[in-house]
């Protein structure tokens, strides 16, 4: 048996960030797997996502989620072989959806391992359109932004993961949709390749282009950024404007308040003037009862081919850190996906 069918190649958080992430947070190391007991199953990793949240992780701020603890291995979902079982509900060979994180192999006792199809053609997209990012897309739109026909829909991170779903299902709900995305590839991908209106660069004059872009204002914001993006979006919402909040990626690396005035107050006005509703929401938390109306609904789309997607697949595990780095920098294109092993 050669050697790295026997040991575990993992990335473990090394030190907390202070802003943005480095490589120095991150440790590479080699160690042997144990052996399968009654009750686990030993998985090998395929796939392993890569995705904002884990920012949040790598801190111990408080939050939603418990920290990843300093020494231990970074989190993340995956999509796994299943090598060897020892329990009664999974097989050798079996596809499953798994949350081993930034690791080669894990040894699981099955909590929270999901079955995937094993004739399924692209099992990594059970990490994007058809997983976690979709379902997030497709219940932060239709059930907080609640789009109508003929409304302007503006998706912020718009050729990413989540965003790109959402432009889509604007679209097929018969609405003007405006992507914001960071440069002029990106751009033309969303207009041309996913069927947006209109895609706008942030880098550019935002405040201008938008106006331009949404001459009836905006009546749903998919909010992904926060920041420069939120405030050029800001006084073009319209009265009773739904902010579906999903993220705001641009504050994540954040260590402390922005510098200049207090914008506080102008947006807690707009608000009320406008009866704007901004919700949150956390996708795992909130809607975990509806995944099966999820998948089910985005299946259809998908092999219809009415909902497209983008992966940027990283070859390696290795190659994680920097490529989480790059994710909060905007260096991916598309749904972020380390390939750490063939099969
Ligand atoms: P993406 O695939 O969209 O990748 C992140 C993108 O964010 C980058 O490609 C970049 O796009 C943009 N970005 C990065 N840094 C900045 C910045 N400083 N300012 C503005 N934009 C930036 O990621 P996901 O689709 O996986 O996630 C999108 C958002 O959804 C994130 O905020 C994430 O935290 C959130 N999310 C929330 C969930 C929930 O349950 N609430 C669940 C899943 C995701 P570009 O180059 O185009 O600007």
């Amino acid at each position: 048996m050669n050697q790295s069918a026997l040991l575990n190649r993992r990335i473990l958080l090394k030190s907390r960030p202070i802003g943005a992430p480095v490589a120095e947070n991150f440790q590479i190391e080699e160690v042997a797997i144990p052996a399968v007991q009654e009750g686990q199953v030993k998985l090998k990793t395929l796939f392993l996502s890569l995705d904002p949240y884990m920012r949040g992780r790598m801190s111990d701020a408080p939050s939603y989620a418990e920290p990843v603890q300093v020494g231990s291995v970074m989190c993340g979902g995956t999509i796994s072989r299943v090598e060897e079982s020892k329990h009664p509900k999974f097989q050798s060979g079996d596809l499953v959806l798994s949350y081993s994180g930034w690791q080669s192999f894990e040894i699981s006792d099955g909590k929270g391992v999901t079955k995937l199809d094993p004739k399924m053609s692209h099992p990594s997209l059970a990490l994007g359109v058809l997983g976690m990012p979709g379902f997030t897309a497709y219940m932060g739109l239709l059930d907080i932004g609640q789009p109508k026909e003929g409304e302007t829909v503006v998706v912020a991170a718009a050729s990413g993961a989540v965003g790109s779903v959402v432009g889509q299902i604007a679209k097929l709900k018969g609405c003007r949709t405006v992507g914001i995305v960071g440069g002029p590839e990106k751009c033309r991908y969303v207009t041309e390749e996913l069927g947006f209106d209109v895609c706008i660069d942030r880098r550019a004059d935002l405040r201008t282009e938008l106006a331009a872009a949404c001459p009836k204002g905006i009546d749903v914001y998919f909010e992904n950024v926060g920041g420069a993006v939120f405030e050029a979006v800001m006084p073009l919402l319209n009265v009773r404007a739904r902010v579906p909040l999903c993220g705001l990626i641009s504050h994540y690396n954040d260590t402390k308040l922005p510098e200049g005035p207090n914008r506080l107050p102008q947006l807690t006005r707009t608000i009320l003037t406008k009866r704007i509703k901004i919700q949150g929401y956390i996708i795992s938390e909130d809607y975990r009862n509806r995944f099966g109306e999820f998948f089910s609904q985005m299946s259809t789309w998908v092999n219809e081919g009415r909902i497209k997607s983008r992966e940027d697949v990283v070859n390696g595990l290795d190659n994680a850190p920097q490529a989480f780095i790059g994710l909060l920098e905007g260096r991916n294109f598309g749904k972020l996906i380390v390939r750490v092993a063939s099969n």
